[in-house]
């Protein structure tokens, strides 16, 4: 009845996590919540203002399916004065409704039926849904135990069908980022395979001890795409935004599939969207704030037995190792859930070397930081 296509697409399983939580919810249980990927700060109140007088001018209709021209001026600015890398924002930069749909768009213009995509197992639970959708295949690259890329194994797992290498830097879940180095290094071994490299950025301002992550724009590849967005730095998850930056043969595709699938992202949130760009106390303010959980929570779980941490510097998840508790991460997160009313999400849910392993957001209050590794260590001592 459903096409194979739909069927064939797994659930987004951070959704089913929270769905149960909230069922305990309506039952009065008090659940805190550390399985959601967004931030829990109200977007700022400079964005805020700017949708409201968009709005009120009458910037309320379908825009330039590019995005605006402003906004586009103010996205290259921004990639200039952050990496001092030039972009042309009339054939460089196309605004579409959030990184998903960008890289869903990319991936439609570069797949055909049977072509590889490599992926790093861990990653972003959403990618090989996205990838089997274009009938192509994800192929999985490992990671060494710190969280860096196997570039070994990448090479091995090259071959004559590979399209595209798709990177996320800094990682969801690991909170890794690559190396100026390996972002070169990657680039070399794609060009000899004449492969793209798609690299989603989206949590590149989300950096603790650096301004910001490299980015595969400064590598100077022909076949990069660089995808960045509003939704974790400027907490705009609910404003759909996001952007690809790619050679202007790439975006020429892009640019039809926005047209007939999309027409236009959202005409007030752009003009809002610049405003978050010049942002820089709120910004950092709310930076500070992550590291503050970031410290918290890694010195919390290094001192609960079984819990091995592999300090984050990036994003705003942690990725304990907690194998020596279970290695039924599904098991042991419903068990968390249920015992101790804390949701966060199991390992096995962005790979299957992710098993072993749970994501802990720290996108929360410290507060419900500290009450949940409270809840979390009293519940782990009785498990199994
Ligand atoms: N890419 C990664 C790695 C993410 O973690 C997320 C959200 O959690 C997204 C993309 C989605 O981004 P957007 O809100 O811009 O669609």
């Amino acid at each position: 009845m459903f096409s194979r296509r739909v069927l064939q697409i797994e659930p987004f399983q951070v959704m089913e996590i929270l769905a149960k939580a909230q069922r305990l919810e309506r039952q009065g249980e008090r659940v805190i919540h550390l399985e959601i990927g967004e931030p829990d700060f109200p977007t700022p109140e400079k964005v805020v203002e700017e949708a409201y007088r968009a709005m009120r001018r009458g910037d309320t209709h379908y825009t330039d399916a590019r995005g605006i021209r402003e906004l586009r001026e103010a996205i290259s600015k921004h990639i200039y004065e952050t990496l001092g890398v030039e972009v042309n924002p009339s054939r460089e930069v196309l605004v579409t409704g959030g990184v998903s749909l960008a890289l869903q768009f990319v991936l439609a213009s570069l797949l055909e039926p049977g072509d590889e995509v490599l992926i790093t197992d861990p990653s972003y639970p959403c990618y090989p849904n996205f990838i089997r959708f274009f009938d192509a295949k994800p192929v999985s690259v490992n990671l060494h135990s710190d969280y860096s890329l196997d570039l070994e194994d990448l090479k091995e797992k090259l071959s004559r069908r590979t399209k595209a290498i798709l990177i996320n830097t800094p990682s969801n879940p690991t909170g890794t980022y690559l190396t100026m180095e390996e972002l070169r290094a990657l680039c070399e071994v794609a060009s000899e395979a004449k492969a793209w490299v798609i690299s989603d950025e989206i949590y590149s301002g989300l950096v603790y001890d650096a301004e910001r992550s490299p980015s595969i724009l400064e590598a100077n590849y022909e076949r990069s795409i660089m995808l960045d967005g509003f939704s974790k730095l400027y907490a705009m998850t609910g404003w759909r935004l996001g952007y690809v930056v790619a050679s202007e043969e790439l975006l020429a595709q892009v640019l039809k599939l926005q047209q007939n699938f999309y027409i236009s992202p959202s005409s007030f949130a752009q003009h809002a969207a610049i405003a978050a760009l010049s942002l820089h106390d709120e910004v950092k303010a709310m930076k500070a704030e992550f590291d503050r959980r970031r410290q918290y929570i890694i010195k919390r779980l290094k001192d609960i037995p079984g819990f091995e941490v592999h300090e984050p510097k990036a994003a705003y998840y942690v990725f304990p190792d907690v194998s020596e508790i279970s290695t039924d991460s599904s098991a042991l997160a419903e068990y968390i859930l249920d015992t101790a009313k804390v949701a966060v999400t199991p390992g096995i849910a962005f790979g299957r070397r992710g098993e072993g392993h749970i994501r802990i957001s720290y996108a929360a209050s410290l507060e419900n930081i500290a009450e949940a590794m409270d809840r979390i260590e009293k519940a782990v001592e009785n498990y199994g």
